[in-house]
Order: structure tokens, then sequence, then C-alpha cells
């Protein structure tokens, strides 16, 4: 038994353990979570850990000691698979159970599986956990062309790390551009051209039918048209599945992530949900229901539920922001584009450092930076008040952005 059980010892997770003993929780806590690594930042999968750049050691969030010295208890290796919310217990993959007081729901997302035949064939990867890059390094020095099916952030941030390690890269893409569920059109045909001149052989509006399979393992993909394209791996990138079947099976209210109010409380008595999984009204979306998969979400949720454990409840109210690392390409990003309608690109592209400012009904609603910190920095402000500015200056590079008038 113990007092508060996380269940994912991920990004939110770890953040949850960490602000209950930061702010004087004095129970008992373990982390229980089916990985057997300790809590690791995901981000640098598809970056630097990918690359070779960063060992393993370094994107640990923090050290075993840290977790010693806080008694914070390690669970690792191990999966729940029902939750009891009457009795207060959970019961893993073995079937011994655990108790909890206070259970926080922490488990993110898996790799949504392609659909298409052959989807499941052996040399498809998805980049999720650090297994799943570890078996890409492993394979890679036996590879020459990857395939990358979706141009969404991980998708790109693969074939350019893939693209600098030598190999050739073919990114397929659904929709009529990348990054089209997260960014407008600008930046879209900025990443795409970025891609193109870096020799990734980029295609949107490109649906794949099927996995074209020999002996178990993928050799190529099969394209609508009925073009095939051989590949000696193929890396999938198109979303994820929120993590929460043993809660939703446990009577708690969700649909696309287990569903969640500002205090990051679920339906269920004394659970908690947070991060990827969590469905929450975004007050930078309208309030609308949403997951949000970012570390940012996933560390704010995580210290707006403890707050509500240790009875000093805040309500979730926090500044979205996310960033991508592309070649030498930075982009940063603060608030939620969705939704607008009328984008300023603010400096040239072509300079490889401008940003793209979004607006609704006139109001600063979100702002893309590409290797343009003082925009990214100084747009926080708008973005949390909704600002309504003078769009020529918010044009101009030559203005900066906390200067601009009403
Ligand atoms: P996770 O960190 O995924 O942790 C959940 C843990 O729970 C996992 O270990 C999972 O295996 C475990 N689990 C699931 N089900 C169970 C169960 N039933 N029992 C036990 N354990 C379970 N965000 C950014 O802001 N910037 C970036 O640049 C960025 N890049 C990314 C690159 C990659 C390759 C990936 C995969 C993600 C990236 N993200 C980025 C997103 C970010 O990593 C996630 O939003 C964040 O990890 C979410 O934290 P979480 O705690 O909700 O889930």
């Amino acid at each position: 038994h113990y007092d508060v059980l996380i269940v994912g010892a991920g990004h939110g997770g770890a953040q949850a353990a960490l602000m209950l003993r930061q702010l004087g929780f004095e129970g008992s806590v373990a982390m229980l979570g089916d990985e057997p690594e300790l809590p690791y930042e995901r981000p640098p999968l598809s970056k630097e850990y990918m690359a070779g750049e960063k060992t393993f050691e370094r994107i640990l969030i923090r050290p075993a000691a840290f977790w010693e010295e806080r008694t914070v208890d390690m669970l690792l290796g191990q999966r729940v698979k029902r939750v009891d919310p009457a009795a207060k217990m959970v019961t893993v993959g073995d079937d011994s159970e655990i108790g909890y007081g206070t259970l926080i729901w922490a488990t993110g997302g898996s790799p949504r599986p392609l659909s298409c035949p052959g989807g499941d064939a052996r040399g498809i990867h998805g980049v999720r956990r650090r297994s799943d890059v570890d078996a890409i390094m492993a394979d890679l020095p036996s590879v020459e062309h990857v395939v990358v099916i979706g141009g969404g952030y991980i998708g790109l941030e693969a074939a350019a790390v893939l693209t600098k390690l030598g190999k050739k890269v073919t990114l397929l893409e659904a929709l009529d551009r990348v990054l089209a569920r997260v960014a407008g059109e600008e930046l879209s045909r900025f990443y795409e051209a970025e891609h193109r001149a870096h020799g990734v052989d980029l295609r949107t509006g490109t649906m794949v039918s099927e996995i074209a399979v020999e002996h178990g393992a993928a050799k190529g993909v099969i394209l609508s048209d009925g073009t095939r394209i051989d590949a000696d791996m193929i890396i999938v990138g198109i979303g994820i599945i929120p993590e929460t079947a043993p809660l939703i099976a446990a009577g708690a209210s969700g649909g696309n992530g287990i569903d969640v109010d500002a205090y990051c409380r679920t339906s269920l008595p004394d659970i908690y949900a947070i991060g990827d999984c969590a469905a929450h009204a975004n007050r930078f979306a309208g309030g609308a229901q949403m997951r949000l998969e970012s570390v940012q979400n996933a560390n704010d949720q995580a210290k707006v539920a403890v707050q509500h454990i240790v009875g000093e409840p805040t309500e979730y109210n926090a500044v979205p922001w996310f960033w991508s690392n592309q070649y030498d390409l930075k982009l940063q990003t603060v608030g939620l584009s969705g939704g607008h309608d009328k984008t300023i690109v603010r400096g040239d592209p072509a300079n490889r450092s401008f940003s793209v400012i979004y607006l609704k009904a006139g109001k600063f609603i979100a702002i893309d930076a590409v290797n343009a910190v003082k925009d990214y920095v100084q747009a926080r402000a708008h973005v949390l008040s909704g600002a309504v500015l003078n769009q020529a200056q918010l044009a101009d590079p030559a203005v900066p952005l906390k200067e601009a008038q009403p």
C-alpha cells in the first residue's frame, strides 16, 4: 500500500513524485511503470539520442540517487492491468495487488500502429520508448533506405537525424502538407523545403496502402496508386493512442483520453490523470476538451494534481509551449494555433530565422518561432493576454514583439 501511487514513470509521473516531496508530502510514494528504465526525457529520442549525440544516462530526468534520497519507490517493468476504485487497489501483470490512498494516472500513449496489410512486419518501428530507438540504432548499420510514414514532428525529426547519419530517407505524408494538425501552412511549406534541400524525398498527399513483406520482414511500401518504394527500414510516426483502458474499464469518464477537471481529477474518487492521456478543458483552446502531448503539459498538470493532493489547489491554466529541433533549426512555439483565422509572417523564411504569428478575431493566440528566440520569449505575454496588436508592427522584425502597440 502506498499513500500516493503514480502509474506511469514518464515525464508527468516523475514530475508528480518530485513535486510531492518538494511540497513537503511525507506519506509513502511509489512510481510504477512498465518500462524497465528510470524516468527519462522522451524528446531526445527523436533528436540527440537517436543521433548518438547523447547517452542514455544524460537523458535521465534524475539519477537513481535522487529518487532514493526522496524515498520514492520505483516499481519498474510492471504494467497495471486493472484498477478497482472501490477497494483502492491496482492489479499488475503478475496478478499481484497494490493498494493506494491516491492514484495518479500518468500513462502517456502508445504509437498508433499502421492499419494496412503488412503493418505488423519486422523492421517497422515506432518512436516512443528508449527500446524503440535502440532497436532502430541496432539495425541502422545495415540500412541504406528508410521510409518514414507521417509528417508530424516525430517523423520530421527522425528524417532529419537519419539524413544527417547518411541514410537515404523518403517521408510520406497522407495530407497535403506536413504538420497540418499543429501548424499553419507557411510553417509547413518552410519545413517541406528544408527537408527537400537536405535530400529527403518528401511526398505529401501520399497514402500507403500496403507494406511489402518478404519472409516476415518489411521490404518497402506500396502506395495507393500502386507505386512501390523499396526500403530496409520503416519508421512510423502517425500519432499516439492514449493508454486509458484499465481506467475506462474501472468506470472513468473519457473517450479520447481520460476526462479531468481543472485540478486533474478524474470522475473516480481519489484518482487523478495527467499528461498525454488526460483530456482537459484548455483555456488557450477556448475551453475545448483536448489532450496535449507536450512536456510542458505533463509537468504543469503534475503540479496541479499534486497541489490539489496536498491541499493547495490551483486550477490548470498554464500557457502551452513546445519545441522541435530539425537540422540547425530550432522551432519554439507558444499558445495553440488551432482555430486561427489569420497568420502573419514576421521576417523572411529565406533567412531561416522568422516567426509565424497566429491570430483569431484579431487576438494574438500563438506563435511558431524558427531560430527566433526573442520572438518566442516576448510572445508569451501576448498569448497570455490575447492582445489585439498593430499588425504592421507584428509583421516588422525591426519592432520587438514586446513593443508592439494595440
Ligand atoms: P510518458 O512520458 O509517455 O510516460 C508514460 C509512461 O507510462 C510510459 O513509460 C509508459 O510505458 C507507461 N505506462 C503506460 N501504460 C502503463 C500501465 N498500464 N502500467 C504501467 N505503466 C504504463 N514534447 C515536447 O514538449 N517537446 C518535444 O520536442 C517533444 N519531442 C518528443 C519526441 C518523441 C520521440 C516523443 C515520443 C515525444 C516527444 N514529446 C515532446 C512529447 C512528450 O515526450 C510527451 O508529451 C511526454 O512524455 C508526456 O508525458 P507523460 O507522463 O504523459 O507520458
